[in-house]
């Protein structure tokens, strides 16, 4: 009864993990579980009390399908205070979540075999979302030596004639890596000269640390904003997740045709989330920058911890909640001939679930999010310690 675009499908290896980790739990297990890639905060107190008062006024029927006009402002006003950027309401298309303003993306600009440059190690739903529209990823491999980032020889070979878009993700799920405002200036002269369409994927934006600043590509040229289309939400910035509201800002035609394909498909985003959205980007900020702080101090901790462990090595992340270690060596060293294994074997072990890099195209790491205690990820990182003693 199934349709061929689904039989392809790769079901996502972050949900995977969590459901095993979930069973172990379920039998009574004391699993810490690093899969999750959502902030273990509460929404902030401000946020739920305008959904309640929203609840209340009878705000609970639909809205325009690409949202509240209200929230496209409170969106725009957000891109000109964080990046000088100015986007009309018809710039803007309110979705439901980042993923879906993604998927709603790939189908309204891509035709059967367009190709999608996507640099590897990527974000699991890219690849899948490019072939349910019809489109084919192509990958672009990247390395730890040059942080995981493109360059400009890898997307001349990349590129054919077929090249419709690419994909940025910084910064990066699942590497944490960061390109600069120089490195985007190459990518995105680049991308105007061979006409190819930019997708930003910005959802870690306001998740950096250290030194690093986050860049959109988009306030480089009015070239290069003309044919990017930045994506973004407010799940891992205000710890939304559950609300699902990301969008799309970018070319009026390109957000015109997504929104006539959402009235087809969500018809809009939850009316009440829409309103908790407005909050998040007109009401206080303080509490984004304390869940930053809180953030980069587990990064600084967590990362001296896991570094210490024989076989690791990991390239220190300077944004988004992932570190991304390479583990073949640990996996050699504990008896398993991969990474994959190896990590079913930390899970089975030592009840600690990670994220096999096998599903961010990268097979010699693992993903590790440290959206969770101090104190859950040092018990973690000493259950791998001893896992990997009481193996080698
Ligand atoms: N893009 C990346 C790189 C992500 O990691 C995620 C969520 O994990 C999303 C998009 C989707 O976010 P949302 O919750 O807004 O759908």
């Amino acid at each position: 009864m199934l349709a061929n675009r689904v039989s392809s499908l790769t079901p996502s290896a972050t949900l995977a993990i969590t459901a095993k980790a979930r069973e172990l739990r379920e039998e009574g297990y004391d699993v810490i579980g690093l899969g999750a890639g959502e902030p273990d905060f509460n929404t902030p107190h401000n946020i739920l009390e305008q959904a309640k008062k929203a609840m209340e006024q009878g705000y609970t029927k639909y809205t325009p399908s690409g949202g509240l006009l209200s929230l496209k402002k409170a969106v725009s006003a957000k891109f000109e205070r964080d990046q000088n950027l100015h986007y009309d309401a018809s710039e803007i298309i309110i979705c439901t979540g980042a993923k879906h303003a993604l998927y709603t993306l790939f189908q309204a600009v891509l035709n059967e075999g367009d190709e999608v440059l996507i640099p590897t190690p990527y974000w699991v739903s890219y690849p899948e979302q490019v072939k349910l529209a019809g489109g084919a990823p192509v990958f672009i491999k990247t390395y730890e030596e040059n942080e995981f980032k493109i360059t400009i020889s890898s997307l001349q070979a990349a590129v054919t004639s077929n090249t419709k878009a690419i994909v940025l993700n910084s910064p990066s799920n699942p590497t944490g890596m960061i390109y600069t405002r120089e490195e985007l200036e190459m990518i995105g002269k680049f991308c105007v000269q061979h006409n190819i369409l930019i997708i930003s994927d910005e959802i870690y934006e306001k998740l950096v640390y250290d030194k690093y600043r986050h860049v959109s590509i988009a306030e480089l040229s009015e070239d290069i904003k003309k044919q990017t289309i930045i994506i973004n939400g407010v799940s891992k910035s205000h710890a939304m997740t559950g609300w699902r509201i990301g969008y799309a800002a970018g070319d009026k035609q390109i957000i015109k045709a997504m929104t006539s394909l959402a009235s087809h498909s969500t018809s809009n985003p939850t009316s009440i989330a829409q309103y908790a959205a407005i909050e998040a980007y007109n009401g206080d900020q303080s509490v984004v920058e304390e869940m930053r702080v809180a953030f980069q101090k587990r990064l600084n901790i967590i990362y001296e911890e896991l570094i210490k462990t024989p076989g690791i090595t990991c390239l220190k992340p300077h944004g988004a909640f992932y570190l991304f270690p390479n583990v073949s060596k640990a996996a050699n060293l504990a008896g398993y001939d991969t990474v994959d294994k190896w990590v079913e074997g930390l899970l089975d072990e030592a009840k600690v679930a990670l994220v096999p890099g096998s599903g961010f195209g990268a097979p010699h790491n693992a993903r590790l999010s440290y959206a969770t205690s101090l104190d859950e990820l040092g018990r973690a990182v000493e259950r791998i310690r001893n896992f990997m003693k009481n193996r080698m």
